[in-house]
């Protein structure tokens, strides 16, 4: 748990949030302001400061992280969904806890890749 980190006061249930899904290692919960009719945060349940430094230091919870995608997806009723990982302040990441954002029922990637 890393002092200030938000996500990890989740985690540790001391700040609430609507949880959907759980696993050994992650946790899923949705985004306080959403973007979009599914937006959910995937969230590993130990601290590293984004998804790629997750990988580095933990690639079977990155994994594992990777697979609770689906899972919360098709639990909401969807097969198809975006990813999103925002990774470094310039490129949008608030919080420095790596998490991945599900986006479902809207094509995301028609607004900044198509
Ligand atoms: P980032 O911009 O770092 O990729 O995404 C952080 C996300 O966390 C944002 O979409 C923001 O709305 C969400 N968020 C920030 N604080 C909280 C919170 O206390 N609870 C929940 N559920 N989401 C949060
Ligand atoms: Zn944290």
């Amino acid at each position: 748990m890393a002092a200030d980190c938000i996500f990890c006061k989740i985690i540790a249930g001391e700040i609430p949030a609507d949880v959907v899904a759980e696993s050994e290692h992650t946790i899923a919960f949705r985004d306080i302001n959403p973007k979009a009719p599914v937006h959910v945060l995937v969230v590993p349940k130990v601290h590293e400061p984004d998804a790629a430094a997750l990988a580095s230091a933990e690639p079977a919870i990155a994994a594992e992280l990777l697979a609770q995608t689906r899972v919360v997806a098709s639990q909401e009723g969807y097969e198809d969904y975006n990813l999103v990982f925002n990774t470094g302040a310039e490129a949008g990441q608030t919080v420095f806890h790596a998490h991945v954002h599900v986006l479902a029922g809207v094509d995301v990637s028609k607004l900044f890749l198509a």
